[in-house]
């Protein structure tokens, strides 16, 4: 297993040498808001929002001075946003109190709105802590790698996190992620480009699936 995630890394890096979030935020509380707001939602809309509204909110402060239906109306063009405002303001509230955003999972999944997904992709992106916060792209390529054999994103996170060599950890996540979103796609991924198609179980698959038909 170790060379097969040798060699998906090598050829990771070669694709993006420096793999980041592709959301835009310039403090942590603008990261956190990103991320809520991005839930069942393309990045492309999120930024599209807070390119605007962080302008005004950069810290928790500005936003409950902002006023709850003014930050509404400026977020109304992302998914659920009427609840989406509802938690963010209640956690701007609760961050005021204890200043700062937390580092361990168990006091960010406290936060309204926030799942393991959320938490675990904080604390990644803000911390440095060696999690993988498994999305669908990052669920997808897994299988498809066959790094794992799961149908939930939890248990693929869990198993990533168990498997994947802390060498390649600080990169890893957001990697696969941009790896899944731009090449490794749901629908038509680019494999007869890839590097990957002698260690992947999918190509294979559709592969004699394509001469057997
Ligand atoms: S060969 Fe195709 S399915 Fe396999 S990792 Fe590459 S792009 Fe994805």
């Amino acid at each position: 297993m170790d060379k097969k995630f040798a060699i998906i890394f090598a050829y990771l890096k070669e694709l993006f040498p420096s793999p980041e979030t592709e959301l835009h935020y310039a403090s942590p509380f603008q990261f956190l808001v990103a991320v809520m707001l991005s839930a069942q939602a393309t990045d492309l809309q999120v930024n599209k929002v807070t390119d605007k509204i962080f302008k005004k909110i950069k810290k928790t402060e500005d936003l409950l001075t902002m006023g709850f239906d003014s930050f509404e109306r400026s977020i109304k063009s992302v998914n659920y946003y009427h609840s989406k405002a509802k938690h963010i303001r209640e956690t701007a509230k609760l961050l005021k109190q204890r200043k700062k955003i937390p580092s361990e999972l168990d006091d960010l999944l406290k936060l309204p709105w926030v799942g393991i997904k959320t938490a675990k992709l904080v604390a990644h992106v803000l911390y440095d802590k060696p999690f993988i916060a498994v999305d669908t792209h990052i669920h997808r390529v897994s299988n498809r790698l066959w790094l794992v054999k799961t149908t939930a994103p939890e248990k693929t996170s869990e198993l990533l996190e168990k498997r994947i060599p802390d060498e390649y950890k600080d990169h890893a996540h957001h990697a696969l992620v941009l790896f899944g979103r731009y090449y490794c796609t749901a629908r038509n991924p680019k494999c007869e480009d890839c590097k990957l198609q002698k260690i992947c179980i999918h190509y294979k698959e559709s592969f004699w699936t394509k001469w057997i038909i």
